[in-house]
């Protein structure tokens, strides 16, 4: 922890490299706080655990509020931390009781191990208390949110909607398949039911809006059409509305990628039949936003020189009327 302090207390200037004009994810990231660095989830798609490692090293509170109180008092501020958090935000200040061991597979697919040890009390209070800082209007949570139980206590949840989400709370199913989530290492899509139906009994006593917006990687090894469908249906069943789906994409150092590359999962032996025409790959995604598994994609637009740029695809306009219809 002192040594991670020590890295944030250097004298930054908060701005990008003179020699760039306009970096679009600056405005991004330009009054967001990294909590924490690592990550236990062990999803087989992510390399975070691979170059941050599965040991959660967070920030001290203090660290974390110094730096928010320099970003509130910068010129032009306009009152919104957009982010505080790390590779997945609510295992800030997690640990292990027993001070780690080989694996660090701390959530174990479907079961949290049981000397796993919640922070989420000290990220509420961490975020409670960045919000006090004169001149913050907002701190809102950008970072992607794990939603096992012993990572989201139903007084973080409440949280959540009530201050720190801007409106949609962001979720990571990433596939309705059992098969597909066994081979990615998430929990099974009856864990995120389950998670589903305790945000919304919570939005629905406190008499608050929340939509909830689902990220899903489609063309996972091992997803097929079967698979797709259950994913389709899964986002139905669910009423999970949104366009925030992903082409599976190979990171070195991850399981999947072994998977994408040699046709089965390298621990188990299982086979992972993989679709890898970029084209069908854009299919699949299509279905999956459009909730139809017969949907036809729209021939990409061409550039047309006497018409100007090509105008955005329907099926963004369409995403904005779902979202509204499901308003919660
Ligand atoms: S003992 Fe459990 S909580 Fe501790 S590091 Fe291992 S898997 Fe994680």
């Amino acid at each position: 922890m002192q040594e991670l302090d020590a890295v944030y207390a250097l004298p930054f200037t908060r701005k990008p490299h003179p020699r760039y004009t306009d970096i679009p994810a600056f405005r991004m990231i330009e009054h967001s706080i990294t909590s924490h660095r690592g990550c236990y989830g062990r999803c087989s798609f992510c390399s975070i655990t691979a170059h941050q490692g599965p040991e959660i090293v967070s920030r001290s509170k203090k660290s974390i509020l110094q730096e928010v109180e320099k970003i509130a008092s910068k010129p032009g501020f306009t009152g919104t931390i957009t982010d505080i958090g790390g590779p997945t935000a609510n295992m800030y200040g997690s640990s292990c009781a027993i001070g780690g061991c080989r694996d660090h597979d701390c959530l174990k697919e479907d079961s949290a191990c049981k000397n796993l040890v919640s922070g989420t009390k000290y990220y509420r209070d961490v975020l409670r208390r960045a919000g006090e800082i004169k001149g913050v209007k907002h701190v809102f949570i950008s970072s992607g949110l794990r939603f096992e139980t012993v990572l989201m206590e139903d007084a973080l949840i409440r949280a959540c909607i009530r201050y720190h989400t801007p409106g949609r709370m962001k979720i990571a199913p990433e596939s309705g398949s059992e098969k597909v989530l066994h081979l990615m290492g998430k929990p099974a899509p009856k864990k995120c039911k389950i998670f589903l139906k305790r945000v919304r009994k919570i939005a629905v006593s406190e008499n608050l809006p929340l939509i909830v917006v689902p990220y899903i990687i489609a063309g996972h090894p091992g997803e097929e059409k079967a698979e797709t469908e259950e994913t389709i249906q899964f986002l139905a069943d669910e009423k999970l509305y949104g366009n925030e789906v992903q082409i599976f994409t190979p990171t070195p150092l991850t399981r999947s990628t072994a998977m994408y590359y040699l046709g089965y999962d390298p621990i188990t032996g299982e086979e992972t039949p993989t679709e890898k025409d970029t084209k069908k790959l854009e299919e699949r995604k299509y279905k999956i936003i459009s909730g139809d598994i017969n949907a036809k994609r729209p021939e990409p637009r061409r550039y047309d020189a006497k018409k100007g740029p090509a105008t955005k695809p329907s099926v963004a306009g369409k995403k904005t009327a779902s979202l509204s219809k499901y308003r919660e």
